[in-house]
Order: C-alpha cells, then structure tokens, then sequence
C-alpha cells in the first residue's frame, strides 16, 4: 500500500517477460505489460495471435513457461486461480443453466444467507437486472446473461475483472449498449479491467490502452489515439482501421513527393525513399483544382455510403494502380463530387503523414 501511495501511476499489474509453448509452438514470445490501477486494458489481435492465452495466465488457468506475473506487489504465479483476486466474464456466458439468476450470482459468495441476498440485488440493481432474481438462464435474452455473467464476475468484489471477447456473441445493438454499460460500470468501480477482442472498434471505444498483439507479441501499446494516428508497424497500421499507402522520394531539392503530392515532413537522413502512410478523413476532395497546392488528380473507383461518411476507393489518374480510400462527410465540399467515374482533384493533410521505412515508422 505505502508503494501504491507513494506512486499512484506505477504499475499494479506487471508482466514480466511471460512465454508459453504449446507443443513445439510458440505462443506467448516474451510479452511485457503493465497495467495501472483502474486502468482499462484492451489486448487486440487477430485470431491466434495468443492474446486468450495470456489471459488465462493472468488468470492461472494455464501456466506459463517462463516469466512472471506480478499483481499489487505480488508474485501470484504460482497461486491457483480462486487465490488470485479476480472476476472472469468468457464469451459464452457460462451461466449454469440450472440455476436461477440469483444462485448463479451468489455461486462464489460465501456469506450468511441474508446478507447474500442482499449482495445479490445489489449486483443485480448494478447490472439493472434486479426482480430478475428467480429467473433461469435460459429466459433472458444473450445481453441479459452476460450482465447476468458480469455481476457474478463482479460478486467478490475483485480488484481485477478479465474479459475474454464477452460482447462477440451479442448482436449489434445489444453489444453497443453493454458496451457503453461495461465502460460505466468499471470507471464507477474503479476495477482495473483486461478485455481480449479482436475487434478494432471495440478496443478503440473502451480502452484506456491497447496492446496490439501478433504472433505472440506485443507489437505496441499505446492509448487508441496513439495506435490509430501513430501505429508503430505497418501491421499495427492495417489491423486497427483503414490505412493508405503512398510511394514517396526526396527529390534533389529535399522536397518529399509522390507524383505531384508533396510532403512538408523530410525523410529521415540518408533515407531516400519510404512509404508514406495516412487514414481515409486525412484526405481531402478537393472542389478546385489549383496548381500551387499539393495535389493531384484521381478517379472515382467505388462509392460507398456508410451513414456519416461516403467512403471511395479512388486511383491516382497518374497510376491507375495507386488506390487511396477517401472518407468525405456530408458537410465537405467534396462530398457531391463522388460520383464512379468522375475525376477529382485530391490533396493530403500534411501533418497526418507518416513515413515508413521497411515495415515501421
Ligand atoms: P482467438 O481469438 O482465435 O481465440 P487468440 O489470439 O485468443 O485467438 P489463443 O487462443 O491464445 O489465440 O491461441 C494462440 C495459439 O495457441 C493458437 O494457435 C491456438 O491454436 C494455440 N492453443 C491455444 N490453446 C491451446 C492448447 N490448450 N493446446 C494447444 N494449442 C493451443
């Protein structure tokens, strides 16, 4: 306690150089993290990247090879599970389908009989499912279950709550709305909270910090407006939104180009080529062709209208090859211009680019 007084920021949780091998499989390749105190960790990544299978390590549902797990202070690797402080919500509820509402929340409880029953409602008023008390699974919708799920995980009161994907198996809408419940619920608790999913927009709406993993690594941690704008790697730079990708050289006056965009940014030194790399909103359509400014002509590809944007695949009229996806919102002047077909003057913000050399920024 006196170390978490003295350093509020520092590290609760702590993972230290954890591998994990199944067969001659590596699964988990010297992975570092760290998590404040009431922090929300997303670990993102796609399927198979070995993101479920360091949670079960934290959870000491499998035991790593080597490394270590450190939680307040405390080397908790070699503790069982129903020792290591935490509460647990999987992607398919895991409720007992034979018990009621009540009973399933209360499982882990050990507490005189009427204070657990208040306990209960007071879980269920939580995940505002209370009178829901004598229900079966089995008569809640799949949101239902999974608040079910979260007040059990939440019943001992722990000071961590690990989430294997648990909003993929909900529809849309449902899953918007506990998401927003699940990001209300762990900042009015103040429980330090880590999510595995492999969706993107997930990760970006309720973490505080992602970790995007690949192939058993972390690839780079960051907040999501740093994994977004900044990514680290051309692999992070792909698997968290849309991502554009220019050929650029520095010409004999030191003017970065590709084509007839150029960049205000400099490669960086004894560098002479890279590829420049910016989202669809840092592209703009412009109404006006001008000469002076950074731009060049493309032609309209696709159109698609996602609600808020029109989203466009375009080719660069100089390299019918060289696509670039534009978002364009109702409000801009380009937004009327994006018909199949029609040529289009197209400019880049310049501060939105990024250079790469050989994969990473
Ligand atoms: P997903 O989202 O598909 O679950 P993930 O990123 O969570 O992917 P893991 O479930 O951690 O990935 O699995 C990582 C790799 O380890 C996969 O190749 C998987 O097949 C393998 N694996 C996981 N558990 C075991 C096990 N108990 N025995 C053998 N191999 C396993």
């Amino acid at each position: 306690a006196d170390a978490e007084t003295a350093a509020p920021q520092a590290a609760w949780l702590r993972i230290d150089g954890v591998s994990k091998r199944f067969g001659g499989a590596v699964v988990l390749d010297h992975i570092d993290l760290s998590v404040r105190r009431g922090e929300f960790l997303c670990l993102l990544g796609p399927s198979g990247c070995g993101k479920t299978t360091l949670l079960r390590v934290i959870a000491g549902l499998e035991a790593q090879d080597g490394g270590t797990v450190v939680m307040g202070g405390r080397d908790i690797g070699a503790l069982p599970p129903a020792q290591r402080d935490y509460g647990i919500v999987f992607q398919s509820y895991a409720l007992f389908p034979n018990l009621t509402v009540a009973e399933n929340v209360a499982y882990g409880l050990r507490l005189p009989r009427r204070e657990r029953a208040a306990r209960v409602e007071q879980l269920l008023q939580m995940v505002e499912l209370d009178g829901r008390q004598e229900q079966y699974p089995a008569q809640l919708s799949g949101g239902q279950q999974q608040r079910v799920a979260l007040a059990r995980a939440m019943a001992t009161s722990p000071s961590l709550l690990l989430l294997d994907e648990p909003l993929s198996a909900l529809d849309a809408r449902v899953r918007d709305s506990l998401r927003q419940q699940l990001k209300a619920l762990q900042r009015r608790l103040g429980v330090t909270a880590i999510m595995v999913t492999h969706d993107q927009e997930e990760a970006l709406a309720l973490a505080d910090t992602i970790a995007v993993m690949s192939a058993g690594r972390v690839e780079q941690v960051g907040t999501p407006e740093q994994v977004y704008r900044e990514p680290a790697s051309r692999f992070v730079a792909e698997f968290i939104g849309c991502a554009n990708w220019l050929p650029v050289r520095q010409d004999d006056e030191g003017v970065v180009r590709s084509g007839d965009l150029s960049f205000g940014r400099s490669l960086p030194t004894g560098v002479p080529a890279a590829t420049a790399f910016c989202r669809p909103e840092d592209i703009r359509v412009e109404p006006h062709w001008s000469a002076g400014g950074s731009m060049t002509m493309a032609i309209v590809e696709r159109v698609d209208f996602l609600g808020g944007v029109r989203r466009a695949v375009l080719s660069l009229a100089a390299d019918r090859d060289a696509l670039l996806t534009v978002d364009v919102s109702r409000n801009d002047p380009g937004y009327a211009l994006l018909v199949p077909g029609a040529r289009v003057p197209v400019s880049i913000a310049p501060h939105a680019v990024r250079y790469f050399v050989d994969g990473a920024a």
